[in-house]
């Protein structure tokens, strides 16, 4: 993989450590120091549709202070993601804390702003009503997405305390909406509690099939990505990362932890399992750092993150 662009990559100084500096994602340049993203990481530090503990607004800064070991190479793919193609961190979008709509609306019209140039994101979280918005923008640039969801919860809900938009109702609305393709969605790493079997219905008419976090104890990481693979099919890829999905002795940092989730091995050994999925947006949410403990949740999302924009970078360099 080469390129004639100049691409800005990691910040190289020697005189500046890892650990010194303000922290950019890792260590990526500003988008405003770059003349054209391919990718953009950008914070949406929004918690007002969180359920039970809030703080996910203060993730995108956590995420981004624990991603500062992040080097260049992937041993894995056998890349550079930072090379061949312009990677940048977009900042976080401005969005007020007291009107979930106008929220919706303001992120809805940032993301747009990056993606009309062809730019496609990661975005930071934020709680997951986040990706409402996120999928707006995505699916305005490439049509209906098959979702790959990573969650300990469905997120199919319609209504909480009289609210249609909140962090349990984002694939509802967007299946609503149109913006899904609802033969190829599929949730990973379910678990969370139910009121009953009529939810899960709901979940099966918004397009989602589920592979539960016990699969990851019964079957090889292997057939699970084969059977995600075969879900999600060809076309446009939205992949939402809730860092729930992962147990709470990995990732307990989080507004809704449930037990008996995915390890972070087994996580990324599926994530690295994935390339070749045309993905084309995605989103890792619910990182509240006030309940994390020595920056599990954070190091986490930070690889997490890296391990999407490498697929993304993929995707875009071998379509
Ligand atoms: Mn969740
Ligand atoms: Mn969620």
């Amino acid at each position: 993989m080469a390129s004639d662009r100049h691409i800005v990559g990691q910040r190289d100084d020697p005189e500046m450590p890892r650990f010194a500096g303000i922290a950019t994602f890792a260590l990526l340049p500003r988008l405003e120091d770059v003349e054209h993203a391919d990718l953009a990481v950008v914070g949406v530090p929004f918690d007002s549709g969180t359920s039970f503990r809030p703080g996910a607004r203060f993730g995108p800064a956590h995420i981004r202070e624990h991603s500062r070991q992040l080097h260049p190479y992937h041993q894995i793919h056998d890349v550079y993601p930072f090379r061949d193609l312009q990677v940048a961190d977009a900042g976080d979008i401005g969005v007020g804390p007291y009107d979930i709509a106008q929220a919706v609306q303001t992120i809805q019209t940032s993301a747009q702003t990056l993606t009309s140039s062809g730019t496609r994101i990661l975005a930071l979280g934020g709680d997951h009503t986040i990706a409402l918005p996120l999928l707006r923008a995505a699916a305005a640039a490439h049509g209906p997405l098959a979702v790959l969801h990573f969650d300990a919860h469905l997120d199919t809900w319609d209504v909480l305390h009289g609210a249609t938009l909140w962090h349990g109702s984002p694939f509802r609305r967007a299946a609503e909406e149109g913006l899904l393709d609802l033969d190829h969605c599929q949730h990973v790493g379910i678990r969370g509690g139910i009121y009953g079997p009529s939810e899960l219905e709901d979940d099966r008419r918004a397009g989602f099939e589920i592979i539960r976090s016990e699969a990851f104890q019964e079957r090889t990481a292997a057939d699970i990505a084969q059977q995600m693979r075969a879900r999600l099919g060809p076309g446009p890829v939205y992949v939402s990362v809730d860092i729930d999905v992962l147990d709470p002795a990995h990732a307990p940092g989080t507004g809704t932890p449930e037990v008996a989730g995915l390890s972070t091995r087994e996580f990324f050994t599926v994530l690295r399992l994935l390339r070749g999925l045309n993905i084309v947006g995605g989103d890792v949410v619910e990182v509240a750092p006030a309940y994390d403990h020595a920056g599990l949740t954070g190091l986490a999302a930070a690889h997490t993150a890296w391990e999407l924009l490498t697929l993304m970078g993929l995707a875009m360099f071998q379509p």
